[in-house]
């Protein structure tokens, strides 16, 4: 991987990490898991202790390790939840959310600065995207947040800015880096991946052979409102997006999860819910799903009503009365602006901090 004539090595994987300190470097194989560890605790060349000077000195000529830069964090004073912005090596900005629950640490990550995915109540989408980020720029997230707060994540989820299927290949390569021993060593299972439903790659997806949680964004129960608030429907309506649900599931073993943000007399109402357990029904039949409720966050676009929580609650009962499972998500950092793109997009420009 080599990124601007240097290799860019938080975007390599543990083989091509070996290949480059065998080929480039002249260094013994033992160096390649020095350099691994190093890269994995977020520290800089000079910072290496345990490397000869003169391999360090080679590394900086060849190499770049580009971490992102903290430029802003959130500390929620309700729940601990930590925002960050970070800076990119290009000054592009992104956001990542680190959430304590009973059995560790989660950390929401960004996979792309912007989103072309058009969701009407979504801040990430406004301004478009600008462009994909390289594995090693969504590993980083993790490996600075670590650093920072001297923690230790155990789950991952791409839920932050962007969407992660139209961005695949580098999502690809940063899940199989995140996963590997010689990396961040975690589990396939502590990962799960939201999308907006982009169908074909659904499908490439369940070939990988990764066990990861698909979960998908659905926020309506029927294509006409669904296209109305996701112009991605209209590509891939919802009986082509749930028979691809069915499939990986099939394909997988992995119970699918779906995301629904509940809109304020758009999708949260008693006939709404007995429609979306119909179609949820038809196409996944006794096969194992889970409904996650999301009371909107309306600090992201105009003219989207907030839900309130009772009106959540009554929609989890009426999924459950109807053979559902379903959860109200709880929303952690409601005071630092958590929801995906409202920090990036609440600086206005955001490019004015660092100026
Ligand atoms: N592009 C992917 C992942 C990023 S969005 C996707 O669409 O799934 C992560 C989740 O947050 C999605 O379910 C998205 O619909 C939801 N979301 C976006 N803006 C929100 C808001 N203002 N309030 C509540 N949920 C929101």
């Amino acid at each position: 991987m080599i990124n601007g004539g240097k290799y860019d090595l938080l975007s390599c994987s543990y083989n091509q990490i070996s290949a480059y300190v065998k080929d480039v470097l002249h260094e013994r194989p033992f160096r390649a898991d020095q350099l691994c560890r190093w890269i994995s605790s977020g520290k800089s060349f000079e910072k290496m202790s345990n490397l000869p000077a003169s391999m360090i000195e080679k590394l900086k000529q060849t190499a770049v390790l580009s971490y992102p830069v903290i430029v802003k964090k959130f500390v929620s004073s309700i729940d601990g939840t930590v925002k960050y912005l970070f800076s990119l090596s290009d000054g592009e900005f992104i956001e990542s959310v680190v959430m304590q629950y009973e059995h560790g640490y989660s950390v929401c990550l960004s996979t792309q600065a912007g989103c072309d995915m058009g969701c009407r109540f979504c801040a990430s989408t406004i301004g478009g995207k600008v462009r994909d980020l390289l594995p090693g720029e969504i590993i980083g997230q993790i490996i600075v947040a670590q650093r920072d707060l001297s923690i230790r994540v155990s789950n991952v989820v791409l839920m932050g800015i962007g969407e992660p299927l139209d961005n695949y290949d580098n999502v690809l390569q940063f899940l199989r880096i995140v996963n590997s021993e010689k990396s961040l060593c975690i589990g396939y299972r502590h990962i799960s991946l939201s999308t907006c439903g982009i169908v074909d790659k659904i499908y490439r997806l369940a070939e990988e052979d990764m066990p990861i949680t698909l979960s998908v964004s659905l926020h309506a129960p029927n294509d006409a409102a669904r296209s109305d608030i996701m112009p991605v429907n209209r590509k891939f309506p919802l009986d082509v997006l749930l028979r691809a649900c069915r499939d990986y599931f099939d394909r997988t073993g992995r119970r699918i999860s779906f995301e629904y943000t509940l809109i304020s007399g758009k999708n949260d109402s008693v006939s709404d819910a007995d429609e979306l357990s119909h179609i949820l029904k038809k196409h996944l039949g006794k096969r194992p799903f889970h409904v996650n409720l999301i009371p909107v966050n309306a600090a992201g676009r105009a003219g989207i009503p907030g839900s309130d929580k009772r009106a959540a609650e009554r929609f989890k009962r009426e999924l459950e009365a109807r053979n559902i499972n379903a959860t109200v998500r709880r929303t952690l950092g409601s005071d630092i602006n958590a929801s995906c793109g409202q920090l990036r997009h609440s600086q206005g420009a955001v490019k004015e901090i660092v100026t």
